[in-house]
């Protein structure tokens, strides 16, 4: 442990940014900023933070390190090696769920208190669900973006109040989904209905965990849209702010009259896939879309995804069954489908 602790105490805020928080502690403390504190303590600039770390951590900042168990954006190791991230007191297990490097913010919650909220990590989250703003991400006055790592969560380093920035209306899309993490984090704010999402489709998305539901857009707002233009890096790919609207947009289109247009969405992918690739028939028809959903979406409350997913591939299989019977990529098919 270091031999140094700082002078001043501050406790953290309720699901407040681990980022954010050490930013604070080393402006009160008159230090040079969050990677000084990083450097100090667990002797590198950049790290990710882990459990593991805490005790530490919570020694230089004068804290019983129970008191930084619940910031967002710790990470940790799960059982199969792959990382999570702590978002205001939930996991996210998927990389393109959260931007740690990259920075979100809204004014008018700056203009309440002054500290990075855990939840505007989250990729999917564009606006704020209490202000019914969109978030910036970039600095109005010298038009960078605004750095994660910036010593105040008020000031951009040009100088900028970011707290008296100009907030815009929130998009009804991101606005819906944004209500939908907030209610997921534990925050009191009214779900309000979305006009094309019939109220049990609603529910079941407010029934969802975090990580449930970034992985029902991830889902349906960018695998279905990527099948049959799959490429090795899929998954990869972090969404950069604009790309997360867009899959917000798909996903909801998805949903929208569900699970009919879903199933129609499926029918075109399953075209462009025929015309673009060869390989096994289940690998061509569906190959990436069906493995996130054989890997990712087995948890019981994504079930209502699921199963119109599967019903949606047996329907498939009837279709053009009689012509293929006999291919063996086909009685795999029918395998796989357990008819
Ligand atoms: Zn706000
Ligand atoms: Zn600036």
């Amino acid at each position: 442990m270091s031999a140094h602790r700082v002078i001043y105490r501050l406790v953290p805020e309720s699901h407040e940014d681990i980022y954010g928080y050490l930013a604070r502690v080393a402006a009160r403390n008159h230090l040079a900023g969050l990677h000084s504190i990083l450097s100090e303590v667990l002797g590198v600039r950049q790290a990710a933070i882990s459990f593991s770390d805490l005790p530490a951590l919570a020694d230089f900042c004068r804290l019983y390190p129970e008191e930084m168990v619940n910031l967002s954006g710790i990470v940790r190791k799960t059982a199969h090696g792959a990382l999570a991230w702590q978002v205001c007191g939930q996991w996210v297990s998927k990389e393109p769920f959260i931007a740690t490097r990259r920075a979100k913010i809204c004014p008018l919650c700056l203009r309440d208190a002054d500290f990075v909220r855990g939840e505007w990590t989250l990729n999917f989250y564009t606006a704020c669900a209490h202000h019914a703003v969109t978030l910036n991400n970039h600095c109005p006055r010298c038009r960078r973006a605004i750095p994660w790592n910036r010593r105040a969560a008020r000031y951009c380093p040009c100088g900028c109040d970011l707290a008296m920035t100009d907030a815009p209306s929130a998009q009804p899309h991101s606005l819906v989904i944004a209500e939908l993490i907030a209610h997921q984090c534990g925050q009191r704010v009214p779900l309000k209905p979305y006009p094309c999402i019939s109220f049990l489709e609603h529910e079941n998305l407010a029934a969802l965990s975090l990580d449930g539901l970034c992985k029902t857009l991830w889902f349906l707002g960018h695998c279905l849209c990527e099948l049959g233009r799959y490429s090795v890096g899929h998954g990869r790919v972090k969404p950069m702010p604009s790309a997360a609207d867009a899959i917000i947009l798909n996903a909801l289109h998805a949903i929208e009259d569900w699970p009919r247009r879903f199933g129609e969405l499926i029918e075109v992918s399953k075209h462009r896939a025929f015309a673009e690739r060869a390989g096994p028939l289940l690998e061509q028809l569906l190959g990436p879309v069906h493995k996130y959903l054989q890997r990712e979406l087995q948890d019981d409350e994504l079930k209502f995804v699921r199963v119109a997913y599967e019903q949606h591939l047996r329907n498939m299989w009837r279709s053009f069954g009689s012509r293929h019977r006999r291919l063996r990529t086909n009685r795999q098919l029918e395998l796989d489908l357990g008819q």
